[in-house]
């Protein structure tokens, strides 16, 4: 950490650490993935998975894709050896599906070193372990001493120590408040109490101070306006791309293909389109020449920009097939693996 502003002392870092784990004694989350508090570390391998999964995405959406995830491929060495096309299937819906990717690759890389390497930095080499990650499976996996800062810490450090640079500038100077309160012993524990204070107790709209077990020490609550924390700086509007998806129907079967590899959503099914992922102004061919209907505009937001999807259904017969594709029976669209802007496009679709 290079932000070394903190003005903590010792003294008062080992009362804030030391109430939030007995606050976490009592009122864990009880997680799939989790160990409970105070006992062994979890499995390496349902850590990393779990941690994967939640990047960018809620507890309550992951669970059910954490459960099945586990049941179809109980370990890394399963995981490694999947097809995949059945990975990227399975996450579909879950978004963000460089993820999937990366834990394939991970998976590959774990298994043939024999299992999760214990260290951060170790941990941090692997495909898709960004800083956050490596710290998380680290601590809560191996009982090593890391920060682990998500948004839910984010939000409970900047109101702790009352951060008045906006973020995202101000994450260093988080980092380095958040560690000088993270404890030598059961670091894992204490990022996982962080993380539950921050989604059940020091919510963004709501902070609960009366029921926190860190408010005596909290400058935010001292200064009569938690909400004011995190300051953040005004967020530039996305930009918006346009783009087309195309229905083709024949018999009872829908055309579908697998997308680019590397690309946007790549490696999963999907309606063909226009080519809007890689010119951003879906200026692409249709892929049969004839005549299409229009059958709706479905708008999805990416990380980076907005969407808007327009949907065209063939209306003519289709004698020959397009290039490079797979005709899909209609009533198993669901095994498809759809990501969500193609699921929501094929139910326009076909409404
Ligand atoms: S006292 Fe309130 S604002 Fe401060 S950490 Fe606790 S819940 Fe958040």
């Amino acid at each position: 950490m290079t932000a070394s502003i903190p003005s903590t002392s010792p003294a008062h870092s080992s009362e804030i650490s030391a109430a939030l784990l007995g606050w976490y004694d009592r009122y864990a989350r009880d997680l799939p993935w989790r160990a409970a508090p105070g006992s062994p570390a979890a499995d390496p391998y349902r850590v990393w998975l779990s941690e994967v999964m939640l990047q960018q995405t809620t507890v309550a959406a992951v669970k059910p894709y954490f459960e099945k995830f586990i049941a179809r491929w109980p370990d890394v060495e399963a995981l490694a050896a999947a097809p995949e096309a059945d990975v990227m299937a399975a996450w579909a819906g879950l978004g963000y599906y460089s993820r999937a990717r990366n834990l394939v690759r991970c998976a590959g890389e774990v298994a043939a070193m024999g299992g999760f390497p214990a260290s951060e930095a170790e941990l941090r080499k692997l495909p898709g372990l960004g800083a956050y990650t490596a710290a998380a499976v680290a601590a809560i996996a191996f009982g090593q001493r890391a920060v682990v800062v998500d948004a839910n810490v984010e939000r409970v450090v900047s109101r702790l120590f009352a951060i008045a640079q906006p973020l995202p500038g101000s994450r260093k100077r988080i980092g380095a408040y958040a560690e000088t309160i993270t404890p030598e012993k059961r670091a894992g524990d204490f990022a996982q109490g962080m993380m539950d204070l921050g989604s059940g107790i020091c919510t963004p709209r709501d902070p609960k101070c009366l029921l926190c077990p860190l408010s005596a020490h909290c400058a935010a609550r001292s200064e009569g306006n938690p909400v004011a924390y995190p300051v953040k700086a005004p967020k530039k509007p996305k930009p918006l791309r346009q783009g087309t998806a195309y229905w083709i129907e024949r018999g009872s079967a829908v055309w579908l293909v697998t997308r680019e590899g590397r690309g946007m959503l790549g490696g999963m099914r999907s309606l063909p389109d226009d080519g809007w992922a890689a010119s951003g102004d879906g200026s692409g061919d249709p892929p049969l020449t004839g005549e299409w209907a229009p059958a709706g505009m479905v708008r999805h937001t990416f990380t980076h920009f907005t969407l808007e999807l327009s949907v065209r259904r063939f209306r003519g017969e289709v004698a020959e097939a397009p290039i490079g594709g797979e005709w899909w029976p209609l009533e198993r669209l669901g095994d498809a693996g759809l990501p969500s802007l193609f699921a929501k496009a094929a139910r326009l679709a076909q409404a």
